[in-house]
């Protein structure tokens, strides 16, 4: 349920609120709209007393929260999420677009320095590459782990671009998060509910992919885990289903995007290169994804991607994606949106 608190009511009004509601054992959320502030209570309502809530002091009504997902819908908040990418740096979930590249799997220190250079120029925010890859088969290049988040870290420390990278595991959490700036949880955990409960206990953002065969509905569950776990600032991200279609290795679909926008506030970006699992597709299913409303695109780059140690069929050039970059700017003007303020910028001098 949401707790309405009246535009005149006070801090302390507010804090009794959140004692009685947290005594009955629920989980209370505070969100501070632009002229009132509402408590999102949640979870098991079996020892709830409505009417002691409605009789507090600076409370206007008390409103049923009816969609499945609670702290992740926009009937608890009507504002969009604008999540820091890193403290007081670039965003995701405003009017600028965020586009972060890298290559599928961090291979060598030169390879993540190169590219981190390269998309860096061409305008991106943010890097991304797997330390820990979850593979198929267990014969495939499985990533560098911690080594790989060292090389991490010095890619984004030379360049000021956010580190993305992915946990497979509730302990990599914590380990991540002391060379990452933002935690992925990939398609294949998205269902892994310790994990959500982890990453949702821990103070860096979550870039949450969609499970190959989840539902909006349990997409956005899987959002509500992490919220609920403490972690409000929780990133979508659209990478394609599984379709009876062969020809694409995944189905990118894009009219989620419109719907979860109608649902919930959270930031919502495209995944066009797993989404699609073509070099040649990743263009166009980029401009399409922007048209249709993403806050931002993750795009695999490599210097090689011939010889790339994973996806190497899907993963573009430095040279391709700034070609990309120009395209989508352009499609990011048509729909009333602009590329993050990093574009072009500089990157920071050398100390
Ligand atoms: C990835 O982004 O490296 C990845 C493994 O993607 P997904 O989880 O969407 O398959
Ligand atoms: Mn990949």
């Amino acid at each position: 349920m949401i707790v309405v608190m009246t535009p005149e009511s006070t801090e302390a009004q507010l804090n009794h609120v959140v004692q009685l509601v947290t005594e009955m054992g629920l989980t209370t959320h505070i969100i501070r709209g632009t002229d009132r502030t509402v408590v999102a209570a949640v979870g098991d309502k079996r020892n709830t007393d409505k009417t002691a809530i409605e009789n507090c002091g600076g409370v206007e009504k008390i409103v049923p929260i009816l969609a499945p997902f609670k702290v992740a819908s926009k009937e608890v908040k009507q504002e969009k999420t604008i999540v820091e990418l890193t403290p007081g740096g670039a965003t995701v979930g405003g009017k600028e677009l965020a586009i972060i590249g890298g290559p599928c799997a961090v291979e060598s220190r030169q390879q993540i320095i190169d590219v981190a250079h390269a998309i860096k120029a061409s305008g991106a925010v943010g890097l991304r590459g797997g330390a820990f890859k979850p593979r198929t088969s267990p014969y495939s290049f499985q990533g560098l782990a911690e080594k790989g988040l060292e090389y991490l870290a010095e890619a984004g420390q030379a360049t000021g671009l956010a580190v993305f990278t992915e946990v497979l595991t509730m302990e990599h959490c914590k380990m991540v998060g002391n060379y990452a700036d933002v935690l992925q949880i990939g398609a294949r955990n998205m269902q892994n509910f310790m994990l959500l409960n982890a990453a949702g206990q821990q103070s860096k953002p979550v870039l949450l992919k969609r499970g190959m065969s989840a539902t909006m509905e349990e997409f956005l569950l899987a959002a509500e885990y992490i919220i609920n776990a403490g972690n409000p600032n929780v990133i979508l991200c659209e990478r394609g289903v599984r379709t009876f279609e062969q020809y694409c290795r995944n189905s990118l679909n894009l009219s989620i995007i419109p719907a979860i926008q109608r649902v919930s506030h959270l930031p919502i970006i495209a995944d066009p290169s797993h989404g699609t699992g073509h070099a040649y597709m990743v263009e166009p299913a980029s401009k399409a994804a922007i048209a249709a409303g993403a806050d931002g695109l993750i795009i695999e780059v490599h210097p090689d991607p011939e010889r790339a140690c994973s996806d190497a069929g899907q993963q573009l050039t430095p040279a391709a994606f700034d070609e990309l970059m120009q395209k989508v700017k352009r499609v990011a003007n048509a729909v009333d949106r602009q590329l993050e303020a990093g574009h072009k910028q500089a990157e920071p001098a050398p100390n």
